[in-house]
Parts: structure tokens; sequence; C-alpha cells
């Protein structure tokens, strides 16, 4: 008995063709006599029936004893379903499979949860669903999104063949180059002391493939980062790296475009319009209060500096004075804000260091808050007139240096929305994607406690060209070619123009980044030296494919778009990795542990 149908693929047309099945008991009803067993594969389920009255009494016991998620091959004949007992719900619900035969390839134990009804299973508790993933992606959603996964992977590769990118590996063993996250270390057996590193990103490898006159390269590449986890990160994750050679910006918006469009085609149907607005780095902090803005609803962070500069209320006025500005946002419809919400809101503002979270509620047509006394009739009607007040509605407001005040209110805005959306006050439909892109990053950030400068993205991005002579002397006005790429408030992915020429390589690792000559030489001395051999112009990018997954897949947790995700504390429940190794194998690699063994 071979298969000879998936299980989601007979319909009327197929009545009276005897048809092989092979799959899993999905389910098993006794009714009337009768059993029904639905027998579910990756496609889908079809109903099968056994008749006791045309089948052996051996074979409608075996039947019988079946249990959920037993293995089994059932041929039989197909018909349509009597009247009036059609399932609509499933494809294949007008007709049923009469068994003549089955064969059992596998019992099965009860199982630790459900796999069959996605209201249980999709309570089941994660570490459970992770110890027995194997279980967890025969449930549909799971398998929709692993599918989906290797549909969009296809989209990516065709599209950028078409583009003429070749597709090329780089190495998993790289070198440690310890600027950016904490690195995985492998140590190496040949040469004692000595180690490799996983790759934080095929970056290095990419501008050394355009050197070497790739000019187009692209891979879905997997990328190593042993950073404490958050809730949407992964220790190994995987990227669309690609990098391209005599390009500017423009080049990698309209690819990346294109990208975008033929995955949101072929993974939703969705027609996402391009080109996507641009929006500096400076606006993007002035308008949203943060750098991946979710621009689908409004409350915009409002400036009110030269309105307050004068104020006798000298919390704003002091902080104006001390060169920092004044920034307020309206939270509409929030004025019933709990006493709880108002504390959540002034830890985000404490954890930026502000010493607490000036607000005003508009209720009963009165103005509530402490410091309201504290402003004149001039000040109230700019407020009024800038955040377009009206009953119901939450002032919050900033008084910080520029960066700070913008991500106080930034994050307090992202905090609104949850609470508007949770009240229903605030409705983002599912099928709304707002891209963008975020350029005209500073180069460089400063770094208060080391008190030196570091690169806003990764040293190899390119200044614009006209602020490449105040890299020396005016470093912090230096804009970087460094582009962002966001998605309804989530960061897809970023890249840049880069560094080509050896001198400009040498200047921001020695002069700006402060590394130390030999530790340069020791760690991109081929770098350097391979730019003398004739680098040309390039540039590129990454795009989180998980992240991408997630939401082309409407999950919030990138672990429901990866088959093996690793927890948040980076183990793998299924295989419990990682885990002890042998004396020897220490050994041979020239270890001792200074901790006790895991048991
Ligand atoms: N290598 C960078 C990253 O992983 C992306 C790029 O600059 O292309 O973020």
């Amino acid at each position: 008995m071979k298969r000879t149908h998936h299980c989601n693929e007979l319909r009327p047309a197929h009545v009276n063709q005897t048809v092989t099945l092979a799959g899993w008991v999905h389910s098993r009803r006794d009714l009337g006599g009768l059993i029904f067993i639905d027998v579910r594969d990756r496609e889908g389920r079809t109903q099968t029936v056994f008749d006791p009255s045309n089948l052996s009494k051996e074979l409608f016991e075996r039947a019988a004893s079946l249990r959920s998620e037993c293995v089994v091959n059932i041929t039989g004949q197909v018909r349509r379903r009597p009247e009036g007992t059609n399932n609509p719900k499933i494809p294949t619900g007008e007709i049923e499979m009469v068994a003549t035969g089955l064969e059992v390839l596998n019992m099965a134990e009860v199982l630790p949860f459900p796999v069959d009804d996605p209201e249980v299973a999709g309570k089941v508790n994660e570490e459970l669903r992770l110890k027995y993933r194997y279980l967890d992606l025969r449930r549909p959603e799971m398998a929709r999104n692993i599918r989906l996964r290797s549909k969009v992977a296809t989209a990516i590769r065709v599209f950028m063949e078409e583009q003429g990118f070749l597709e090329v590996e780089t190495p998993i063993m790289f070198k440690s180059t310890p600027e950016g996250a904490r690195e995985f270390l492998v140590p190496n057996r040949r040469e004692p002391g000595t180690f490799y590193a996983l790759p934080q990103s095929p970056q290095q490898f990419k501008q050394m493939l355009m050197v070497g006159g790739i000019e187009r390269y692209y891979q879905l590449a997997r990328c190593f980062r042993d950073e404490d986890q958050r809730a949407d990160r992964q220790l190994e994750f995987t990227q669309l790296d690609l990098e391209m050679s005599f390009i500017d910006r423009e080049d990698i918006y309209n690819l990346i475009e294109g990208v975008l469009k033929r995955i949101w085609k072929v993974a939703l149907g969705i027609d996402i319009p391009t080109p996507f607005k641009r929006i500096s780095f400076g606006e993007a902090l002035n308008r949203w209060g943060i750098d991946k803005p979710d621009t689908r609803f409004g409350m915009e962070l409002v400036d009110f500096t030269e309105e307050f500069r004068a104020s006798t209320f000298k919390v704003f006025s002091g902080a104006i004075a001390n060169g920092g500005v004044v920034k307020a946002l309206n939270a509409k419809g929030l004025a019933g804000a709990t006493q709880g919400q108002i504390e959540t809101m002034t830890e985000y503002a404490k954890s930026f260091g502000a010493k607490g979270l000036a607000y005003i509620k508009v209720e009963g047509g009165e103005w509530k808050s402490p410091i309201v006394k504290f402003f004149n009739a001039a000040e109230k009607a700019a407020l009024a007139q800038k955040l377009a007040i009206e009953e119901g509605d939450l002032m919050l407001f900033a008084a910080d240096q520029w960066l700070n005040a913008c991500e106080i209110l930034g994050k307090i805005r992202l905090y609104c929305a949850d609470v508007l959306k949770g009240q229903g006050k605030l409705t983002i439909p599912a099928d709304r994607f707002e891209f963008l892109w975020v350029v005209d990053f500073p180069l460089l950030s400063f770094d208060k406690e080391q008190n030196r400068w570091y690169s806003s993205h990764h040293p190899f991005t390119a200044p614009v060209a006209e602020d490449i002579p105040l890299l020396k002397t005016d470093p912090k006005k230096v804009r970087g070619q460094h582009y962002d790429i966001v998605v309804n408030g989530v960061e897809l992915g970023g890249g840049s123009i880069r560094i080509h020429r050896p001198d400009v390589q040498k200047t921001v690792f020695e002069d700006v980044l402060q590394i130390p000559p030999d530790l340069v030489r020791a760690r991109f001395g081929y770098m350097l030296e391979a730019f003398k051999y004739g680098a040309p112009p390039h540039g590129g990018i990454a795009l989180g494919f998980d992240r991408l997954m997630a939401i082309l897949c409407g999950t919030p947790s990138i672990r429901d778009v990866i088959a093996f995700p690793k927890t948040a504390k980076g183990t793998d429940l299924m295989t419990d990795s990682p885990g002890a190794v042998e004396p020897k194998q220490l050994r041979d690699l020239h270890l001792e542990l200074k901790v006790a063994k895991k048991e």
C-alpha cells in the first residue's frame, strides 16, 4: 500500500476512485456502529469511514484500536458524504473515503499535549511545546509557519537570482572580532590557546567577496550573538544578507523595496506600495521618539522648548537652560489612566534618568495636575492648540536633553498605544503595513563611561562624502551612509555603503574609534591590505529573516517561525543542549574547567 494522494487532495471529482492515504490519526469517533477516522498529513485531512458490514472483523478491530497520532496507511473508495454531513471548514469536506484496507505503520502513546485542537494546543505551556517540538510541529498552525518560511526563502532566492546575485556560503568558523556583541568561541585543538569565533554576521567576508569581484552576493546566512536574550532574540538567527558593488544608497533602497514587494505578494497576496517613505534619524526621534517608528497611529511628540524657555515652571525652563528641550504628547482619550499605568510610565521616564513624569489629565472640563498652577495663559493656550487637546485627553511631558526627552516619550507613546488598543480605542488592521527607511544616522555615538566614540552601526560604514573632513575635527557631526528598513515599528534590517578606501578605514579605526594600531593590524590588517589592491565601492544590507517571518505569520514570537528555537536562557529543551562533555574532549582541546561539572 503506497500513498496515492495527500490528505488535502480529494474532491467530488475523485468519487468512486480507489485511493490510499498515509498520515496520522487526527481523530477517531465511534458513531452508530461505524468508526470515523480523520487522517492527517502535512497538507490537510480527510475523513475515512470503517463500516463493519463490509470489513473483516480483524480489520475493523484494528481500526477500533487506533489512537490519536498513530501512523497509518488507509486504502478505500472515495464517495460523496451523505446529504447534510458536509464539513465546509475543510477543503475535503464534501467527500469521505470508505476504508477497505488499513495498515498500522506505528502506534502512538498518549501525547503530552493535544495537537488536533488549536484552542487547547495554543494554550499549552511553551516549555512543553519546545521539549516536544516534533509534536508541536504537527500542529497545523506551526506547519503553516514552517511551510510559509520555505516558500518565502524560495521567493527570495528566485528574486535575487533574477537580479543577478550569486549565493555564496561564508565560513561559520571565523575569528574573534570583539567589537559588537559577545561572541561564541570554539577552541582550536591544533594550536592550544587559540579560538575560532562564530560570526555575528558575514560582514567581513561579504566585503571581501566584493574585493574578489563577485559584484552581487547574497545568502540566507546563519548568525550568532551571545547576548542575554530579549523576547524577540535568538542566539542563532538567520539573515538575508547581501552586498553589491558599484552602487549607492538608491540601489539598495530599490532592491530591498523590490524583494519585499515580491515577498508580500507571494506570502500574503498583498501589493505593497513602493517607494517607501524616507525619514531621517533626527525626524524619527523628534516625531516618534524612536529610530524605528510605528507610524500606523498618531500621538506624535510635539516640541514646546520655545514656549517654556522663560516659564516660571523651573522643571521645564531649567532643563532648557541646561541645553535640553521640553516635549509633550497627547495620549488621546487616556485621561482615565489608572495610578498603576501612570506609575509604569513614570518608571520608563526614570529608567532614562528623569526624576519623574509630568502629566495633565483633562477631565470634567478641567486640567488636573499639580503643575498646571505654574503655567500662564499663553503656555496653556500653546499646549491646547499644538496638542489639539479635548476632554478626556492625557498630556505627558519630558524635559531633558534632546535624545533622552525623545526616547522617554517614544517609549510612553508605545505604551499608551497598547493601553488604548486594550480598551478598544485604537484599532490597527492586521493587514496594514507601513514600511519606511530611516536614514542620516550619525556615524558615531559617544560612550560616556568609556569616554570614547563608537560606531553607531559598525566600523565599516562610510561617512557621507562631504563629512569626511569632519572625522578628525568634529566627529559628532559626521553622518553615516547607513539605512534601516522599518515596518510597523519593527526594525527589519539595516546596512550601509562601506568604506572602500584604506586611508579612510584606517582613520576610522585608529583616530576615531581609538583602536591601537597593533590591534587594528591583528584584527583588520588583511582588510586594510585588501583595500589596497583595487576595492570597488560597495554596500549592502541584512534583513532579519526570522523577524520577517514572524511578521508574515502574524505571530509576536520569532520562536514560532523557527523549527528548533532556543529558550530565553539559550537552551534547546528537546535535545537538552548545551550539555557537559567528557574529560577527554577537554584534554584534547587543552582546556581545564574551573567550575564543577554539570551533572
Ligand atoms: N552586517 C550588518 C548586520 O548584521 C548588516 C550590514 O551592514 O549589511 O547588521
